[in-house]
């Protein structure tokens, strides 16, 4: 089975445009969505119609949850505090009723893989980047592929016994998950932090036991218009071009 794992598309539709084209070329025989598919962008409507409609397996992450009203903004930074506000008076009911019918963790038995938008430990929250936490975090499940989102930064970590090994995976990664145990974060659809800009995904040969870590370019100025448009924060736009 090939799987595309997406995450954090953050309501930036021409990133996810771009990744459901590449997609369509690539056609994997399951989508996995891991979370956070609304905050900060200016499109939470067609984000959420478009993964409801795709995605095989789908989480919904703190940014979800906070414009759910399940999480005090108050909680949040000041720009996804005001995004999420903002996106609370758009959300269409459809999207709403889609965010609220999703979980932050889902175990996929047949593969092998626990999904979790931030961590084994705590599904919404923790930063899974150093290989401590990446420890702790492999400890917490027995899953022998565990995928997470959160961060925005993609990732490859293995456990071979007692040693924990990681490191970032750029566009172009390409991994044999061996015998090892491995934890992997796709990085972000719709607001890279690695320094790439391009919107990322994963590609899963689950048969091959192959990773494969994808960047694809799409539209900034786009949805920099439209964020400009919504009156959203000034640097949720300008990030996007850093990738940070
Ligand atoms: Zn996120």
């Amino acid at each position: 089975m090939r799987v595309a794992v997406i995450s954090d598309i953050h309501g930036n539709w021409h990133a996810l445009d771009a990744v459901l084209h590449a997609l369509g070329e690539e056609r994997p025989d399951a989508v996995w969505c891991l979370g956070d598919v609304v905050g900060y962008g200016p499109r939470p409507n067609e984000c959420c119609g478009a993964v409801a409609e795709r995605a095989d397996h789908g989480l919904c992450g703190n940014h979800d949850l906070g414009v759910l009203g399940e999480i005090d903004l108050r909680s949040f930074t000041d720009d996804a505090a005001t995004s999420a506000a903002w996106t609370q008076r758009v959300l269409s009911e459809d999207a709403r009723l889609y965010l609220a019918s999703l979980e932050p963790s889902a175990e996929v038995p047949d593969a092998g893989a626990a999904l979790y938008h931030a961590s084994p430990l705590d599904p919404v929250w923790e930063y899974v980047l150093s290989e401590e936490t990446a420890r702790a975090a492999l400890a917490a499940t027995s899953a022998p592929l565990v995928l997470v989102g959160h961060s925005h930064v993609p990732l490859a970590i293995s456990q071979n016994g007692g040693a924990v090994q990681g490191e970032l995976a750029p566009g172009g990664t390409e991994i044999e998950l061996t015998e090892r145990r491995w934890l992997l974060n796709p990085g972000s659809v719709g607001q890279p932090r690695d320094g790439d800009p391009r919107a990322a995904y994963l590609l899963l040969d689950l048969e091959t036991r192959f990773a494969s870590f994808r960047r694809v370019a799409y539209s900034i100025a786009d949805t920099q218009r439209e964020l400009r448009e919504c009156g959203l924060p000034e640097a949720l736009a300008a990030r996007l071009e850093h990738g940070v």
